[in-house]
């Protein structure tokens, strides 16, 4: 077993060797601009990427037209809140509201809250302590200025899986247009756009072996054509929603990570959740004072979220030393803030301030499962014994 350990798979995974392989030569045999179809660089590019189009739409059951490729899910989630609110403005066309949940990334908390300073009005849904939204109260949420339903379909903190097949369906019922933020969900549980009635999706690559940099965001053609403002003008590519060359070797690298994941899916989260309820129960039984944070039943297979009674997750992760784990998602991990998602659980400032995140993934095995388990329960017993080093926030305990 090779120190340090990977187990912050929400955050990022790594390169899937056969990924990097299938992206090689669109780096320098394969390089042209996709969009130069007067020569067979830039036809052979371009059919890569139709190719990649074609398996992330097998992936979702969706049309390849039906796909955008963007930077990431940052742009994704920016593209369709935005692009949906901006067109409905540009129209003129008869509401302003968007309904959303207090868990969602910050990429679609902030783009929201972009839009309120504009005029748009946002209803926050509250979670129950599980996590989860309620169908019935999403529905009581809901007006007839309504444009739009934004509410993911994995949490990157819990791993919490949302009712997304309830809320599409309530959503169709009611004409509102539905998006789900899925970076976390697509290529680990089954994500069906059309059984789930999804207008809009963000995925990412680099949360399912592939790539940094490059995502897609998927946009209904029909029943109904969802129409978007473009964030980004210029030469028209993805039929004018996101104008700029394409990168290719990413979009290869996509493509392949959602091919790969659509053929190991069912074993890999077999295997993962195997490992993840071994994590669990090895702590579990051997501390005291250890509470779940979210719903154990709707929850990925690659995710556990723990608090530490007495302890900060901060300074438990300093003493995990050759294990990577996180206090929660990546882009809070540089501010020293408890986790606005449990917080949005009614956990109180203790149990936010105490949790760690473990994410598994494919590389991860039961030797090193073993390793961690044993390194938490040391970690967890030497910092309840010396308070003044376990809690790094003395005063808000
Ligand atoms: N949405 C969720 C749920 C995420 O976990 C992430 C990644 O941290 C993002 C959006 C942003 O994705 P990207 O890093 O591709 O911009």
């Amino acid at each position: 077993m090779k120190l340090p350990i990977y187990m912050d798979n929400h955050a990022t995974t790594p390169v899937d060797p056969r990924v990097l392989e299938a992206m090689l030569p669109y780096f320098t045999q394969t390089f042209g601009n996709a969009a130069s179809r007067t020569h067979a660089f830039g036809r052979e590019a371009a059919a890569a990427v139709e190719r990649a189009r074609r398996q992330i739409a097998r992936l979702i059951n969706a049309d390849p037209k039906e796909i955008v490729f963007t930077s990431g899910a940052t742009e994704s989630d920016n593209l369709a809140i935005k692009g949906v609110a901006w067109m409905y403005r540009q129209e003129c066309k008869p509401g302003n509201h968007i309904v959303t949940q207090p868990t969602e990334h910050k990429a679609v908390l902030d783009s929201c809250e972009r839009l309120e300073k504009e005029g748009f009005e946002v209803t926050y849904v509250p979670v129950g302590t599980d996590g989860l939204v309620n169908p019935d109260e999403l529905r009581s949420a809901l007006s007839e200025r309504t444009i739009l339903v934004s509410v993911m379909a994995a949490n990157n903190e819990i791993g919490v899986l949302q009712p997304i097949r309830e809320i599409g369906e309530l959503c169709r019922e009611h004409s509102v247009l539905f998006h789900s933020d899925a970076v976390q969900a697509v290529g680990k549980v089954p994500i069906d756009v059309q059984a789930m009635n999804i207008d809009l999706m963000s995925i990412t690559a680099h949360k399912i072996y592939g790539p940094k940099g490059v995502g897609a965001l998927y946009v209904r053609h029909k029943k109904p054509e969802v129409r978007l403002a473009p964030l980004i003008d210029g030469g028209g590519h993805e039929l004018g929603m996101r104008s700029g060359t394409l990168n290719v070797p990413g979009i290869v690298g996509l493509g392949k990570a959602c091919e790969l994941s659509m053929q190991e899916m069912a074993e890999e989260s077999r295997r993962l959740s195997a490992l993840r309820d071994c994590l669990k129960h090895g702590i579990l039984s051997r501390l005291e004072g250890v509470h779940l944070n979210g719903s154990m039943e709707r929850r990925l297979p690659q995710n556990l979220n723990l608090s530490f009674d007495g302890v900060e997750g901060e300074a438990l992760m300093t003493c995990l030393d050759g294990v990577a784990v996180s206090s929660g998602a990546a882009c809070r991990s540089m501010a020293s803030e408890s986790s606005y998602v449990l917080r949005a659980l009614g956990t109180g400032e203790d149990r936010a301030q105490s949790s760690i995140r473990f994410g598994l993934g494919r590389f991860n095995t039961q030797e090193e499962v073993d390793y961690v388990i044993d390194r938490v329960v040391e970690a967890v017993k030497g910092l309840r014994e010396f308070p003044e080093f376990a809690l790094l926030h003395p005063e808000q305990q």
